[in-house]
């Protein structure tokens, strides 16, 4: 079905509102405003009435996908479902009225959620310390980087490279270069796990730190952190810890205890705010006891006065890396994380990720006969199939089936990242789908994979159904010089 444009469906005359009659002297726009900020004609703004406004957005909202739709299996993004009174909490006036620029007497609310937030993340991970305020992950990762930058200046011995593993997400190696630094990457060992030859002769005495994701971008915990994190300290660098993946993690084991230096937790994923498109997000850093004094500031404390306790902002600390955003943060989606790790309590949130850990590897279970799994079960909460057999026995490629599956009424899983799996599909169901949903899910790939060897013009055709179909997208991505994962 096509959907109008607004202005199309506008009528001169009708309205979504009616005004009661004036009871103030009229004044003219010329005695408001300077006459050159004054329009000739009147602006074009299309004329509906509410009913027909509403229709159109529903109407809109309906051709797109959304996670309150149906299951979002993107790989590395956990698409979660993402409960309501996370919104009705961070509509609550109280907060949703808030100016940046108010009193802190006027804000305490706002600041104690703050504070046990910052609590809370710190007990989730094991971290000495967490500041709120990076705006996602990737600005986390940044965020992290200037401290270990600032720690080596402060030691007097500057280092210039960062180590990368393979399996990282793009913004790893990005935030590295816009930190300053020569990225260096570590390879992958046939169990997919960092390989510790190839890490042991990167480390040089020039290595600030080594970044790395728990568990991984294929899913696989990595197992040999006590033997990286001795290395890795006994050379003097730190360790980062990509925490975008924590929706496996929570309950069951925390990256400060394991040795880590710094890492950012993504409270749109793992916290469960919606996400896509560009945010909003709201990527904190936890940090160990080596790197506290470098935290951005302000930094929330809390304090007695006069047999209360009260919070503020504290911007005085002199070895800081300074401000890096504005005000406090996305504080919408930190209310948000907030609500969801109380509704939860620890028992909840180690099931988060208990039966995360389960949904990916029923699903995967399901999915092993029709595609190959170039590492190791078991997996955590998501998984990387590659779809070589399909494209080399029938000509269909991953994109191929991804579109198809748009077909099947499902979103697409991530494909072609990461980019050491040829073919690849990642899948994460996350914890929120039941086993029926994951079941359709699986039902609908393999019958994608049984029309692309019957059928496969069919499969290379899709999407047949969608409100705009096959795209051609070697020629978009030239045109934008981007390369996107859908
Ligand atoms: C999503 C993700 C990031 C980046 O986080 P944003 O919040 O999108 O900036 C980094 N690393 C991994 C592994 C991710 O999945």
């Amino acid at each position: 079905m096509k959907e109008k444009l607004i202005f199309d469906l506008s009528h001169s005359g009708r309205k979504g509102y009616r005004l009661s009659p004036l009871d103030i002297p009229e004044r003219s726009a010329e005695s408001l405003l300077p006459s050159k900020f004054l329009r000739k004609e009147a602006a074009a703004l299309p004329e509906i009435p509410e009913s027909e406004v509403v229709r159109h957005f529903v109407r809109l909202s309906n051709l797109n996908y959304h996670v309150d739709k149906n299951m979002y299996p993107l790989g590395s993004c956990t698409m979660k479902y993402n409960p309501k009174i996370n919104d009705y909490t961070c509509d609550l006036p109280g907060f949703a009225s808030l100016h940046p620029l108010q009193p802190e007497s006027t804000a305490q609310g706002a600041l104690k959620l703050m504070y046990e937030l910052e609590e809370m993340l710190r007990e989730i991970a094991g971290m000495a310390a967490v500041s709120l305020q990076p705006a996602a992950g990737a600005h986390g990762e940044l965020t992290g980087i200037l401290m270990i930058k600032k720690y080596h200046e402060k030691l007097g011995k500057p280092r210039h490279k960062l180590l990368v593993v393979d399996s990282a997400h793009g913004t790893n190696p990005a935030s590295a270069a816009l930190g300053g630094y020569h990225t260096v990457s570590v390879g992958i060992d046939g169990s997919g796990c960092t390989d510790l030859e190839d890490l042991r002769a990167k480390l040089d005495d020039d290595v600030a730190a080594l970044m790395l994701t728990n568990p991984n971008t294929v899913g696989i915990f990595e197992k040999k952190i006590p033997q990286i994190e001795k290395m890795v300290h006994d050379n003097g660098s730190l360790l980062y810890m990509d925490g975008a993946n924590m929706n496996a993690l929570l309950g069951i084991t925390r990256p400060g205890d394991m040795g880590f230096d710094v890492m950012h937790y993504n409270l749109h994923k793992t916290f469960s705010t919606p996400h896509g498109g560009g945010g909003p997000g709201s990527g904190p850093v936890g940090v160990s006891e080596r790197l506290v004094e470098f935290l951005p500031v302000p930094l929330v404390e809390k304090y007695e006065k006069e047999g209360r306790t009260c919070y503020r902002l504290n911007a005085d600390k002199p070895d800081s890396i300074g401000r890096m955003m504005n005000f406090y943060g996305n504080f919408s989606v930190l209310v948000r994380a907030y609500t969801y790790i109380r509704m939860l309590g620890a028992e909840g949130l180690r099931r988060v990720s208990e039966n995360a850990i389960i949904n990916a590897n029923y699903l995967l279970s399901r999915l092993l006969d029709n595609f190959s799994l170039p590492y190791p079960k078991p997996v955590m909460h998501e998984f990387c199939l590659s779809g070589d057999r399909q494209k080399k026995e029938n000509g269909v490629r991953t994109l191929d089936i991804a579109k198809r599956l748009l077909d099947y009424g499902f979103h697409a899983p991530t494909i072609y990242f990461p980019l050491i799996v040829s073919e690849a599909l990642m899948i994460e169901p996350t914890e929120t789908e039941a086993k029926e949903t994951l079941d359709a899910f699986a039902d609908a790939l393999i019958a994608i994979v049984e029309e692309a060897a019957s059928n496969p013009e069919k499969v290379l055709s899709a999407p047949q159904t969608t409100p705009v179909k096959r795209l051609d997208e070697a020629q978009a991505s030239r045109q934008l010089n981007i390369c996107c994962p859908i």
